[in-house]
C-alpha cells in the first residue's frame, strides 16, 4: 500500500506521539494506520497515511453513508441537522461539504427558502445526489470547487471534515466563501469523549484509515478563532448506541470472541437496541457526553 508522511496539518510540526495502531474495523480491509498526537499543537492524525488515491478504495459502493435509507430512523439525525441550522438561518446560500449522497440537502430544501449546493468527492454518492434528487452538487474537493467568495450563507462539514487530507486549507476555503456573518456547522467525532478513552483503538469512531485527522476541542476551537470565526457553540449533538455496540464488538473480536461480537455488530443498528438505549443518550447529550460534537461558528464581519 502507498503510504504519505505528513507534518502537521494545523502547526507544521513534526514532533509526535504514537498513540494507536489502527485497522479498518468497518470494512475490514487489509493494512494498519498509526494515528499519533502532535506534540506542538494538540491534533491527532494519522501517519503515514494512504495516499489520496489508495484512500478511494476504501470508500467502496457498499460503505454506510452511500446506502440510501428510507426508514424513519435514519431521517431523523439528518432532521436534527436541518433543525439546528433553522434555527440560525433559513434562507439563503447553503453548501453542504462532503454531502455524500446529498439527504441532508434534500431535507434542508423542506426547511426554508434555500439555494442548495453540495461538494462531494466520491462520484458514485456525487451522481445519486444529482440523479435522485437533482441537486447541484460539485464532484470534487472544496478547494476544487473555486466558488466565488463570500458567496454562501451557510456551510456544513456533517462527519466531514476528519475525511479530508487537508483540513487545514479546507477551513481556510470555508471562510474565503461564506459572507461575513455567515454560518459554519461542523459535526466530528470527539476523540477526548469517554467512548473514545474506554475502548482505544477498538473504538469505531477513529474509523481507520478513512479519517485522517481527530480533533480534540480545543484545537479545532483554537483554528477556528485564529482564522476568524467566532465560536458561539461546541457541545454533544447526535450520539446513540450503535458506536458503543460496535465497539464492544469489535473488541470482543480481538479477543476471540467470535460469535458474541458479531451479535453485538449485527445488534447495534437494530431498531430494538436504539429504541431501549434513546432514553439513556438524550441524558448524555443532555450532560455533553456523547462521542459526536458540534461547533457553530460565525464568521466576523471584518
Ligand atoms: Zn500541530
Amino acid at each position: 500500500m502507498a503510504l504519505e508522511w505528513v507534518d502537521c496539518d494545523f502547526c507544521g510540526g513534526s514532533w509526535t506521539t504514537p498513540l494507536f495502531m489502527l485497522r479498518d474495523l468497518k470494512l475490514g480491509l487489509p493494512g494498519e494506520f498509526r494515528l499519533v498526537r502532535c506534540e506542538r499543537c494538540g491534533l491527532l492524525y494519522m501517519n503515514p497515511r494512504p495516499t489520496w488515491n489508495i484512500l478511494q478504495e476504501h470508500y467502496p459502493a457498499n460503505y454506510g453513508s452511500f446506502q440510501f435509507n428510507f426508514s424513519q430512523r435514519a431521517w431523523y439525525g439528518i432532521i436534527r441537522r436541518c433543525k439546528i441550522v433553522s434555527t440560525y438561518q433559513r434562507s439563503g446560500r447553503l453548501l453542504d461539504v462532503g454531502c455524500s449522497i446529498g439527504t441532508f440537502l434534500k431535507k434542508m430544501g423542506e426547511f426554508g427558502s434555500w439555494e442548495l449546493y453540495g461538494v462531494e468527492p466520491v462520484f458514485i454518492a456525487a451522481q445519486f445526489a444529482r440523479t435522485r434528487f437533482n441537486l447541484n452538487i460539485f464532484q470534487g474537493t472544496l478547494s476544487e470547487s473555486c466558488f466565488p467568495s463570500e458567496f454562501f450563507d451557510v456551510v456544513t462539514w456533517w462527519d466531514a471534515l476528519e475525511h479530508v487530507p487537508d483540513p487545514s486549507t479546507c477551513l481556510n476555503e470555508t471562510v474565503r466563501v461564506l459572507k461575513p456573518g455567515g454560518w459554519l456547522f461542523v459535526q466530528t467525532p470527539d476523540p477526548n469523549s469517554w467512548e473514545a478513552r474506554l475502548f482505544g483503538s477498538y473504538w469505531v469512531g477513529y474509523d481507520a484509515p478513512r479519517h485522517l485527522f481527530m480533533f480534540p476541542r480545543i484545537v479545532l476551537l483554537r483554528k477556528l478563532e485564529e482564522i476568524g470565526f467566532k465560536v458561539v457553540q461546541v457541545g454533544s449533538f447526535a450520539g446513540n448506541a450503535s458506536t458503543v455496540c460496535k465497539s464492544i464488538g469489535h473488541w470482543l473480536r480481538s479477543r476471540h470472541q467470535e460469535m458474541l461480537g458479531n451479535l453485538l455488530l449485527r445488534l447495534a443498528d437494530s431498531s430494538i437496541t436504539q429504541i431501549a438505549a434513546a432514553p439513556f443518550y438524550v441524558l448524555l447529550r443532555y450532560l455533553d457526553l456523547t462521542s459526536s460534537v458540534l461547533y457553530i461558528a460565525q464568521k466576523l464581519y471584518q
